[in-house]
């Protein structure tokens, strides 16, 4: 059997390698989790840990506004593996701290369905569950199949089907009734043989046919990565951690009076009501392409904000509590982000 060390806990780390928004800012300590097997040792450092611990996947959903002073712990546990198969399905493992497009090329390659139009959202496999990612009209709810949990708590294993997740909109047990509860371990995704392809959001639709393509599990990833490559910032380059804010869901009797208004409003229908587009609240209001300092946002989709190099997060923040308290004014509508603040 392999041996590995003991877990080393380092103090007043940069976090800037660690997070997509790119702050300069310090964690009091931190360590990282990068096999299985040093998983009971991590644990007794988490229980045994004085003040706030902090699980950190590719950092690609977070704002910090101060240096954060607790335990930060990176993980980085890697491995696919298609762990059954039958007729319709195939079930792949991914570790939490794979890539998640590498964990999706994995399934593409192989022609399996389901993930496709997930390509190249960064973070890891561990934090997709987390608030349930989505793009293009799928979430990974449409293909999930379980998850494997530790308890920070009681060090207990848990196994989470999808019914006991609570999945709902950019959301999931693990950002509601038990945040920061259970360190994700691995997840695993049924992927179909024989997928029904979801091309029916207009941009995928119109890319494949700009390139002559029939949709098939490949094209349609490929058409994703294009779309998104010629739409959004690329961390590497322009700090950001995605769409800030989550789209709203408002009453159809507010729908109905804002449409009276603004007959050009962005809406497609959602459980519980109608969803707007908060990208475009936001762009009405005028804060697209936005820029003061380096904290701006963004201008091609108003929804990212972004740290063009040496944005605090508290200017970001406070540039935030702006675009909500406009669009409140605008439109009567309360905007909550998507990201997580620290
Ligand atoms: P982190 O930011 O590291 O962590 C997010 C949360 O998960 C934190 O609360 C953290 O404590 C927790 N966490 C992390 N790992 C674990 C674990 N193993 N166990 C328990 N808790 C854990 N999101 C979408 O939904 N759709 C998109 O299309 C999309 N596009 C994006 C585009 C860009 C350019 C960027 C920068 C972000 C985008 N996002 C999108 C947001 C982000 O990529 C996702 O939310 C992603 O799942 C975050 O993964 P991460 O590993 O970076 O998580
Ligand atoms: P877009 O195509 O400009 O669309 C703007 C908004 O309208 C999106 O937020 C989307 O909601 C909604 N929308 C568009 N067509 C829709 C349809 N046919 N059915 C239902 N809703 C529709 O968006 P974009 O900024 O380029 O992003 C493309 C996709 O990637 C979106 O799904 C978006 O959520 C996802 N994305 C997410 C993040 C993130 O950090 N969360 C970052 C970048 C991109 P939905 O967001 O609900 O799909």
């Amino acid at each position: 059997m392999i041996q590995h060390p003991p877990i080393v806990v380092r103090q007043q780390i940069s976090l800037k390698p660690y997070h997509t928004f790119g702050m300069e800012v310090k964690a009091r300590d931190f360590a990282e989790l990068s096999h299985e097997q040093e998983l009971p040792a991590m644990l007794k450092l988490i229980s045994q840990y004085q003040g706030p611990v902090l699980l950190m996947g590719g950092g690609s959903n977070m704002l910090f506004t101060k240096d954060f002073e607790g335990l930060v712990v990176k993980i980085s546990t890697r491995g696919i593996e298609i762990v059954e198969e039958d007729e319709d399905f195939v079930y792949v493992r991914g570790m939490a701290g794979e890539n998640w497009d590498d964990f999706v090329q994995f399934c593409v390659s192989r022609n399996l369905g389901g993930l496709e139009n997930l390509s190249l959202i960064p973070g890891n496999v561990g934090s997709s569950p987390i608030q349930n990612i989505g793009a293009y009209g799928v979430e990974i709810r449409d293909s999930f199949y379980m998850l494997d949990a530790i308890s920070l708590r009681t060090g207990e294993f848990r196994e989470f089907f999808a019914g006991e997740c609570d999945f709902g909109y950019r959301h999931s047990i693990f950002k509601g009734e038990l945040k920061g509860k259970y360190l994700i371990l691995s997840v695993t995704f049924r992927l179909k043989r024989n997928p029904v392809l979801n091309t029916s959001y207009g941009a995928i639709a119109s890319e494949l046919e700009a390139n002559g393509e029939t949709p098939s599990v490949k094209s349609v990833a490929a058409a994703v990565c294009r779309i998104r490559r010629s739409k959004l910032p690329d961390p590497e380059e322009t700090g950001n951690a995605g769409s800030f804010f989550k789209n709203p869901v408002i009453g159809e009797q507010q729908f109905l009076e804002l449409k009276q208004q603004y007959p050009a409003i962005a809406s497609y229908p959602a459980d519980g009501g109608v969803k707007l587009a908060a990208g475009w609240l936001i762009e009405q209001c005028g804060w697209k392409g936005f820029r003061e300092g380096d904290a701006g946002v963004h201008d091609k989709q108003a929804l990212v904000l972004v740290n063009y190099g040496n944005a605090t997060g508290t200017r970001i923040y406070s540039l935030a509590l702006k675009i909500i308290e406009s669009v409140k004014e605008k439109f009567g509508v309360q905007l909550e982000p998507e990201v997580n603040i620290y």
